[in-house]
């Protein structure tokens, strides 16, 4: 737990507004709260702290506004913390990233997919102290944008999968899952061998990190290292892929052609048995009905997805991590269409946030979902409030964590209070909107793990 006193040092050097060292009542008065379902202005939040109760140190007794806050029996015991140029909020959750990368930094993209992959495993750590130190640099940034839980890829350097990055992710505060990555087709379908001797020894947890499994994308595993991973999830572990991302993607499933054809020809992965499952006019989500019909994963991207696509995922209750300023980066939206995020919302489908890596971050951005969520309101005009359902429960949902305690619902627990500046130009409109409009980062105000 990160209870920071005055004198006191938070891991990754975070340095908490609101210090929370022994068990009392807050009452934080801030110009305004939101959550994933309403919005107070002014409002009061009134949390029973207890930083003994481990599971649940930041108890939620009532949110709502002032007034009513008074008449409430525990304020008048309450310690009060005044913050009123601040919208309370929760903490965020970044539902797909790669902090093994982050030491690369942010990169210009030259246009050439194959040519950005291999530049990715030059530049990759590969040695596990540096793979933990990315990971640690990651967390860092993460927290330092109010991101608490993250749906984190531990990539396979050298093709080996590797537990490093979880252990790493589980030291840092962060909560969520580190889904190791695996690659396995065609010619190297027999790769799928190394992940499955990792995950007979695997933990299926390290303290608040679940370990996860993630086919890397449609292009580098098939169809059997996709239903080896959906008989997996139906044992409890947690199943992402990247799917339905580029255009490429979409030659290579729908015709067995294009730069991923090229791709595996020149890695001499090509197989001609794979033309049993490619080439058949498919979309990349078509194409993995079968393991959709066995397990609900976690999709990144999902850039490429027509009305049937949209379907087949809401019926088969799929999550989407849509991440926004990827898909510019790569120009997906530009080559694609726009990304029916919207569509998928109104037809069922769970859409949530991620950043990607920071190789497609601009450089001084850090890994906010907070810049994800701005680029949505300045370009599509999403209401804000959908887009804190997609930054909160909805990524809390996609990585099996309880989406209560990503909101302020009396008697749950929270698992962090975050808070934006409010913007003081724009009264009469919703704080919520005008912060995602003006104001920089969320601040972590307090910290459950
Ligand atoms: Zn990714």
């Amino acid at each position: 737990m990160n209870t920071q006193g005055s004198n006191r040092t938070a891991p990754n050097s975070m340095a908490y507004r609101v210090a929370f060292t022994t068990a009392e009542i807050l009452r934080l008065d801030a110009a305004a709260l939101a959550d994933a379902t309403r919005t107070i202005a002014p409002a009061s939040l009134l949390l029973d702290v207890n930083p003994a109760r481990a599971a649940s140190p930041l108890l939620v007794l009532a949110a709502d506004t002032p007034d009513q806050i008074d008449r409430h029996p525990a304020s008048a015991c309450a310690r009060h913390v005044h913050l009123p140029d601040r919208i309370l909020i929760p903490g965020l959750v970044n539902a797909h990233t790669h902090l093994d990368l982050t030491t690369i930094g942010p990169q210009p993209y030259a246009g050439d997919f194959s040519s950005w992959l291999d530049m990715v495993r030059r530049s990759r750590p590969t040695e596990p102290d540096a793979i933990a130190a990315a990971v640690c640099d990651g967390a860092r940034m993460s927290l330092a944008a109010g991101v608490v839980a993250v749906g984190d890829i531990a990539g396979a350097p050298r093709g080996q999968p590797t537990l490093v990055p979880a252990q790493a992710l589980a030291a840092t505060g962060l909560t969520g899952v580190s889904f190791l990555e695996y690659f396995a087709i065609g010619k190297g379908a027999a790769a799928l061998d190394r992940i499955q001797r990792l995950i007979q020894s695997a933990p299926r947890s390290l303290g608040p990190v679940r370990v996860g499994l993630q086919p890397h994308a449609t292009g580098t595993v098939g169809l059997a290292g996709y239903l080896w991973a959906a008989d997996l999830a139906a044992q409890g572990w947690p199943v992402s892929s990247h799917v339905a991302e580029t255009i490429d993607e979409r030659e290579l499933i729908a015709r067995a052609a294009g730069p991923q054809r090229e791709f595996l020809d020149r890695l001499a992965l090509w197989d001609d048995t794979l033309l049993n499952e490619l080439g058949h006019g498919r979309s990349p989500v078509e194409h993995l009905r079968a393991v959709f019909e066995r397990a609900r994963f976690l999709l990144a991207h999902v850039n490429d997805a027509s009305d049937a696509d949209i379907e087949l995922l809401a019926r088969t209750r799929q999550s989407v991590a849509y991440c926004p300023l990827a898909s510019e980066y790569f120009g997906n939206h530009a080559n694609l269409g726009p990304h029916r995020y919207r569509d998928m919302l109104a037809a069922g489908v769970n859409v949530c946030l991620g950043t990607d890596s920071i190789i497609n971050q601009s450089p001084g951005g850090g890994l906010s979902i907070w810049r994800e969520m701005k680029l949505l309101r300045r370009r599509d005009h999403t209401p804000a409030r959908d887009l804190l359902a997609m930054a909160t429960v909805n990524g809390a949902r996609a990585l099996g964590l309880h989406a209560e305690q990503w909101t302020f619902t009396p008697d749950h627990a929270i698992c962090a209070l975050a808070s934006v500046v409010v913007s003081p130009t724009h009264s009469g409109q919703d704080p919520l909107e005008t912060a995602l409009e003006f104001t920089h980062e969320p601040e972590l105000l307090m910290h459950a793990n």
